[in-house]
C-alpha cells in the first residue's frame, strides 16, 4: 500500500469518527462534572435590567444554547442541567482565595464583602487565620465592606 493510500484511509477514519462522535451533539460529547442552578435575583433589578434576562435566555437559544428555566419567589432559574444542550458546563472545586492559591479546601470559611462597585461578593478561604489576613487587605487597601466573615476581627467595616 502506498503512502498517498494509507493517509486517505486515515482520513476517510478520522472523518467516520468524528461524524460518529460529533455529529449526535451539538456541543460534543463530553461528560459533565456536575450540574447547577443559575439563579438571578429579579426581585433586586429595575425592569430594564430584568427583560436584559430574558433578552439574555432568547439570544442564547439563537445560538443554540437551550436549557430548562423556571421563576419562583423573585428569582430567574436556569437549569444548567441535562437540559442545557449547545454548552458545556464546568464544575470546579474551591481553592483558597487567600495567600494559599491553588490549595484545596477540606472546609470553607467564607466572608461576604461589598465591593467598590457595591456588589456582594464571596470568597472562600482554607482557615480561620487566611480569612483574616484577607479581609484585613480587602478592607484597608480595597475599603471594601465586610458583610460576613471574621466577625471577631471587624463586624460591619470601616465606620460602622
Ligand atoms: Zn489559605
Amino acid at each position: 500500500m502506498s503512502e498517498k493510500d494509507n493517509l486517505s484511509e486515515s482520513q476517510d477514519m478520522i472523518e467516520e469518527m468524528a461524524e460518529g462522535l460529533y455529529a449526535p451533539c451539538d456541543s460534543g460529547i463530553r461528560f459533565p462534572t456536575g450540574w447547577a442552578t443559575l439563579q438571578i435575583d429579579m426581585a433586586l433589578m429595575s425592569k430594564e435590567d430584568r427583560e436584559k434576562v430574558y433578552q439574555a435566555e432568547r439570544l442564547l437559544q439563537e445560538a443554540g444554547i437551550t436549557f430548562d428555566t423556571g421563576s419562583g419567589s423573585g428569582y430567574r432559574d436556569w437549569e444548567l442541567d441535562w437540559s442545557l444542550t449547545g454548552a458545556f458546563l464546568k464544575i470546579r472545586p474551591f481553592y483558597c482565595m487567600g495567600c494559599h492559591g491553588a490549595q484545596s479546601i477540606s472546609r470553607p470559611y467564607w466572608a461576604i464583602y461589598r465591593n467598590s462597585e457595591g456588589h456582594c461578593v464571596s470568597y472562600v478561604y482554607c482557615s480561620q487565620k487566611c480569612r483574616q489576613k484577607d479581609v484585613q487587605t480587602k478592607l484597608d487597601e480595597y475599603s471594601w465592606q465586610l458583610i460576613f466573615g471574621a466577625r471577631e476581627m471587624r463586624a460591619w467595616g470601616a465606620g460602622q
